[in-house]
């Protein structure tokens, strides 16, 4: 059996996937501070004015929807609250203090027992984006803006009383959205993702691609958007045809190979953890 320090180190294979996130809606991720309107709630927005989509929402998001659909491929998600889940993870604070003393004596045991102790006490979906013992096997690129209304529009809110569900007199605010129609190409890069990453991240593309929501106000029908023009591609170093191929070219277009219809290629995966029969 190899070594497990050295499988976890040497790059056994990559994917990475390319698409177009579109708006059908207008959205808004809030920069937590005063518009460029002077609105009261202003969107991210670029020196040069144009809307940003970061990478690092796109990873929350995706991490939400990956534990929300974890269930569905017997696959464990800690919600990052160890009560509540049942999922013993390391990501949760509550959790890590009672098993401190076994992760120091598997960190002074060596590298390898660090790692199986981490593969033993991490959930899958926090294995895949990540905990505060290990980096996750995903990167998410922000959203490069390829197309917007290049203008940001501003709405009127009015603040709602809880109990009596109606209007509170006076009280008024208005926040910006970027209209709809905004379309961002986005990049994901997994390092050695396992065939369950695998299966995880295929049913949260699939819930995209079928229509999904992010940033604020969704209850307000904001931020819907659906995934387009998805590409996946990668290098699988077991593959002797893939292997020569990324170690000889320099061109990233020609390293890496094309997997096809990324339905197909992640249908496989999910199907493994999820048999129809
Ligand atoms: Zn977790």
């Amino acid at each position: 059996m190899a070594s497990i320090a050295l499988d976890n180190m040497a790059l056994r294979k990559k994917v990475q996937m390319m698409f177009s996130i579109v708006f059908d809606t207008a959205w808004r991720i809030g920069s937590g501070t005063e518009g460029e309107t002077l609105s009261d709630l202003g969107v991210v927005l670029d020196p040069a004015g144009q809307p940003i989509l970061p990478g690092s929402s796109l990873k929350g998001r995706l991490r939400s929807t990956c534990e929300t659909l974890a269930h569905a491929l017997d696959l464990k998600a800690c919600m990052l609250d160890v009560e509540a889940s049942g999922v013993g993870c390391t990501s949760d604070v509550k959790y890590y203090h009672q098993v401190r003393e076994d992760y120091q004596g598997a960190t002074r045991n060596g590298l390898a027992a660090r790692l199986d102790w981490i593969e033993q006490n991490t959930c899958d979906v926090c294995k895949l984006f990540g905990s505060p013992v290990m980096a996750g096997r995903i990167r998410v690129s922000d959203g490069q803006l390829v197309d917007w209304a290049e203008v940001v529009q501003v709405r009127d809110g009015v603040v709602i009383d809880r109990d009596s569900q109606t209007a509170v007199d006076g009280l008024k605010y208005d926040y910006e959205v970027v209209p709809p129609g905004s379309r961002f190409e986005v990049v994901l890069d997994l390092e050695n993702p396992s065939d369950s990453d695998l299966a995880l991240l295929g049913v949260a593309l699939f819930e995209w691609a079928s229509g999904a929501t992010i940033g604020g106000f969704t209850s307000r029908g904001l931020g819907r958007f659906r995934l387009q023009d998805v590409l996946v591609r990668g290098v699988d170093m077991s593959d002797p045809k893939q292997r020569v191929q990324y170690l000889t070219k320099t061109n990233p277009n020609e390293r890496l190979t094309d997997f096809g219809d990324w339905e197909k290629y992640f249908a496989e995966y999910i199907e493994k953890r999820a048999p129809s029969s």
